[in-house]
């Protein structure tokens, strides 16, 4: 089959293409309308935040400054003509889905999955019990977390899930203040790390080493931290030999979470550091148990059955002063827009949810991948839309696209954020940024729109 991106298509008239979303999802699929339309389509990138980029963010640790650099590619995207910047306008409150569909030929939900999903346990709304996407918001600065106020003063956290995020709230929660240096972690939580007590990460997993959803070079950091030291029960790994069996990257992993286990009993010390990271394997959380805050947790050993995890009825407690469930994300629900609540995400068919409205990212599929996923992803919604779009003939569709929305907007008095005025935040930002960090953000909605109006 032809390639549909080979070259801008030609075409009679332009498209309007709204997006929902101006995370990495959004621009990709930006990306794609541009390479196959050109100048034969005007693409409207909304978001909630007057700030772009989404997960890139709001999401990507603090101290992995190099996946952020992939900003630098949706920004070539962002500054085109052809391509808008809508920031501070919330779909399905502001404006509605139904209305977006009326002004543009197609929308595109790039909304990302920014909620938690539940433990489900007895407990789990104790204070200081988070989900990571409030976590993670915290220290990433999202207006709508910046005010969590964790209280480390605790010896022990406890962190659920074997994925990446909880790597990530693991590596922050142990990391010395001079390893943020270069990080675009934010004030509030640098200071309150520098004042945190806790010396014991543990991190729980319901099933094994052999299935972990961690990847290696991200489990790998954990084994160069300066004052942490990571720590496997080796009675947990399996026998080396079964390792063949695992796909490469897998493997490495796993070869790290053996070097782990080297690192001699936590009763002898961590390798002479101060803080341990220790992996618990075959431990499901049952229930979260304290007072006026969370003091321990209750955890049951598992084994493996058929892959998946099964209690054996061994209970054991575990004291934990701060719980982070890091146990996966779900997309918001956005009225009008048939939602999959099993799957916490938008119903819909490869993307299609209903005629003209479309879905992409993990909005589509879940929150599964990495950031690069999303290209492909992006890129194949597009192709999508060209073929519904086809069905319309050489007119067009007639929509108004963007006067019709700049119409609405004025109606409604929204205050609109265009990329120009992003990059006046930018600025103020980097100005603002403490030595060898590349910005300081800023945590409150108001103190962005405020930089953006100045001259
Ligand atoms: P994830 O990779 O899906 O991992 C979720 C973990 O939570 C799994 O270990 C899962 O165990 C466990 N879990 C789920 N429900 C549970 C429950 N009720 N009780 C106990 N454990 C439970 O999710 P994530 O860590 O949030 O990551 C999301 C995506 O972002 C992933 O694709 C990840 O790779 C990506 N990411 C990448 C980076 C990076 O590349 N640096 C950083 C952060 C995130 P089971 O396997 O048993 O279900």
């Amino acid at each position: 089959m032809a390639d549909p991106f080979s070259g801008v298509e030609e075409t009679l008239f332009v498209r309007h293409i709204a997006i929902v979303g101006s995370g990495p999802a959004g621009y990709y699929t930006a990306e794609a309308a541009l390479k196959l339309w050109g100048d034969n389509v005007r693409v409207d990138i909304f978001d909630t935040l007057p700030v772009p980029f989404g997960l890139i963010r709001s999401g990507v640790a603090p101290d992995h400054q190099s996946i952020k650099a992939v900003s630098r590619r949706y920004e070539a995207t962002a500054l085109t003509d052809n391509v808008r910047f809508v920031g501070n306008v919330m779909i399905g409150r502001d404006v509605s889905v139904p209305e977006l569909q009326n002004l543009y030929d197609a929308v595109v939900l790039a909304t990302g999955a920014p909620h938690d999903r539940k433990l489900g346990l007895p407990g789990e709304d104790l204070p200081n019990v988070f989900g990571s996407a409030s976590f993670v918001g915290w220290y990433n600065g999202h207006p709508n977390f910046a005010d969590l106020d964790p209280l480390l003063s605790h010896d022990t956290a406890v962190i659920v899930g074997n994925g990446n995020v909880a790597l990530d709230c693991a590596r922050i929660l142990a990391k010395s203040q001079e390893e943020f240096h270069g990080s675009d972690i934010v004030a509030h939580a640098l200071e309150q790390l520098g004042t945190s007590k806790i010396r014991r990460v543990v991190i729980l997993g319901r099933r094994g080493p052999h299935q972990i959803a961690m990847t290696p070079k991200e489990l790998g950091e954990l084994g160069h931290l300066a004052r942490a030291c990571p720590m496997v029960d080796p009675a947990d790994l399996p026998d080396p030999a079964e390792d063949a069996a695992l796909e490469p990257g897998q493997r490495k992993s796993v070869t790290h979470l053996r070097a782990f286990a080297q690192n001699g009993a936590e009763s002898e010390g961590c390798a002479g550091k101060d803080v341990v990271i220790a992996f618990d394997f075959f431990a499901a959380p049952k229930a979260l148990i304290g007072e006026s805050r969370v003091e321990e947790i209750e955890v049951e050993r598992t084994r493996l059955d058929g892959g998946k995890a099964v209690g054996t009825g061994e209970t054991y407690r575990i004291p934990a002063g701060l719980v982070i469930a890091c146990i996966g994300y779900q997309t918001s629900p956005i009225p009008d827009v048939p939602f999959d609540i099993a799957g916490g995400r938008f119903a819909n068919d490869e993307g299609r949810i209903a005629p003209g409205l479309y879905c992409v990212g993990w909005a589509r599929r879940g929150p599964t991948g990495t950031i690069g996923t999303n290209r492909p992803d992006g890129y194949a919604i597009i192709e999508k839309i060209a073929e519904d779009i086809a069905v319309l003939g050489d007119e067009g569709s007639g929509k108004a696209g963007r006067p019709g929305f700049d119409q609405l907007a004025e109606e409604r008095a929204l205050h609109v954020v265009k990329f120009a005025d992003w990059k006046k935040i930018e600025e103020a930002e980097t100005a603002n940024a403490r030595t060898g960090a590349p910005r300081e953000k800023f945590v409150a909605v108001d103190h962005m729109i405020e930089a953006a109006r100045k001259d």
